[in-house]
């Protein structure tokens, strides 16, 4: 398949950017320029301003059950073009084509489940102190969204933002991520496709600090959602407070998983060795700080390893492949500094460790044991295929380390103990939890986390919140 030149879509139009300038798109499985993508100017980025303020004038006033209908119909468009969808997201981010096929088809999920939230954004009545009052509060879409999302997934950072926000009755300004530029502009052709009006949905791709100190403090955007590094999080939070303006910040997670004694520990290796290595560990709610038992511990780490071990790495459009590269180098760099560092602080490699080849950013699963609290793999967001186990004691000591770093979002415990998993469930400091399974992210459930990793969720009936303001109307009879 022929990778496409991305262009910017404003007010219902695909074009490129006013200067004709572009930036190449690396394939990251062979390191070669397979197309371009479309750098937007403040010129580009004004009209993007502009067409959205007239997309939410007329968005806003089209009925919910409407807007669903037009919804739904780009969630048909994504099942129906998936496999080219996905293939492309291969091509550019270098995840393996079931992988990248299974976010196309979970973003039709998505939409749909918020084409329906749309339809339920109910207000309420408060009874009144007197007769012939009515106390009503009801829900308005909050307005124009700028959306700054990562190269990870694609399409699905981008469609919990969107289907979300255009649910509610918002228009929005994408800034999709400039490295994988092609399948997130297909989820906006679908839209596009379906009927959306034109202004409701643009996309823009540029230098993202250059955008985001455009568009946050901009008096037309009235909501940010931003998804990617706790670093940069801060400093889109700080300058959306200055504006006065609503946030979303999905950022980054150092996943704890608590393995005890008493855990089906094939089960607990085989389902936590398929959720490190999916994506190449490039999940921000990837396990990775393991703290094990250590009744159960040399086991543990034994049917991990085979787990590891049995990974085929390769070119994810291969029907072989089962972990595919990196997405670009900076990942490879991290990594293998982050192994050199922990390797230097005592730790020993179970499995893995080097880079696979000298061409494309593949790098092998990776086990490391008796790692060191300092060692910086432990305290940073790896964001690769790299796990890290350690032994526990006693319950306080694995909830007291699960504790130990600001972030909070993801986190995993494996007990056949009803007792202890409720305990554990109320220790841990995170914003989900997931028992005996891999079980997170689904359109109907809330995603987000507590502490360093931001703030708000998206997903689940609290997901189309964030895109909603409370007006409050009293109104008495005359
Ligand atoms: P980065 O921190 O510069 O970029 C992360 C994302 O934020 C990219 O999509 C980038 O385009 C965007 N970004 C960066 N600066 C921005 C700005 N000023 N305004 C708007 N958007 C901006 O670096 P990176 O090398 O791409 O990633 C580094 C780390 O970020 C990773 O190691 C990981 O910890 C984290 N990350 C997290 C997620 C996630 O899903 N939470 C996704 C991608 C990266």
């Amino acid at each position: 398949m022929t990778y496409p030149n991305v262009e910017l879509f404003i007010d219902g139009k695909w074009r490129p950017a006013a200067s004709g300038k572009t930036i190449p798109v690396i394939n990251p499985a062979t390191e070669e320029p397979i197309g371009t993508v479309a750098h937007a100017a403040k010129s580009d980025l004004d009209e993007a301003l502009a067409s959205a303020e007239k997309g939410f004038k007329a968005w806003r006033n089209i009925s919910s059950y409407e807007r669903s209908k037009v919804m739904r119909k780009a969630a048909d468009l994504i099942r129906e073009r998936a496999d080219k969808i996905a293939t492309l997201m291969t091509m550019e981010q270098g995840k393996v084509l079931a992988e990248a096929r299974i976010e196309t088809l979970s973003a039709a999920d998505t939409i749909e489940w918020f084409a329906e939230e749309g339809r339920r954004t109910y207000g309420r009545m408060i009874p009144a102190r007197l007769p012939g009052v009515y106390q009503m509060v009801i829900k308005e879409p909050v307005g124009v969204v700028a959306a700054f999302t990562p190269w990870n997934f694609p399409i699905n950072q981008v469609v919990k933002k969107l289907a979300a926000a255009i649910a509610a009755g918002c228009s929005i300004i994408v800034k999709a991520p400039e490295e994988t530029p092609a399948s997130p502009a297909e989820l906006i052709r679908a839209f596009a496709d379906a009927g959306v009006p034109a202004g409701v949905v643009n996309l823009v791709y540029g230098v993202p600090s250059e955008i985001s100190e455009y568009l946050i403090p901009h008096p037309t955007i009235r909501k940010i959602s931003f998804t990617g590094s706790t670093k940069v999080g801060k400093d889109l939070a700080a300058m959306a407070g200055k504006h006065m303006k609503r946030v979303t910040m999905e950022l980054g997670g150092h996943a704890p998983v608590i393995v005890f004694d008493d855990a089906d520990v094939e089960s607990a290796a085989k389902i936590m060795s398929a959720a490190k290595y999916r994506n190449a560990g490039q999940v921000c709610i990837s396990p990775t700080r393991f703290l094990v038992q250590e009744g159960v511990y040399d086991n543990f780490i034994k049917q991990f390893v085979d787990n590891a071990k049995a990974i085929t790495v390769g070119n994810g459009l291969d029907a072989s492949s089962k972990m595919g590269s990196l997405a670009n180098d900076r990942r490879v760099t991290a990594i293998e500094s982050m192994i050199q560092d922990a390797v230097g602080q005592g730790a020993k490699v179970a499995t893995g460790g080097n880079r696979v080849g000298n061409k494309g950013y593949f790098f092998e699963p990776t086990v490391v044991t008796g790692v060191s609290k300092s060692a910086r793999a432990m305290n940073e967001e790896p964001f690769g295929p790299l796990a890290l186990i350690s032994p526990f004691a006693k319950f306080e000591d694995a909830a007291e380390e699960a504790n130990r770093l600001p972030f909070g979002l993801a986190s995993y415990a494996f007990t056949k103990s009803a007792k202890t998993a409720t305990a554990i469930g109320a220790a841990v400091e995170a914003g989900m939890m997931s028992i005996n399974s891999f079980a997170l992210a689904l359109p109907e459930t809330p995603f987000g986390g507590m502490k360093d990793s931001g703030y708000g969720a998206e997903g689940g009936t609290e997901g189309i919140d964030a895109y909603l303001s409370t007006k409050f109307i009293t109104q008495t009879g005359v």
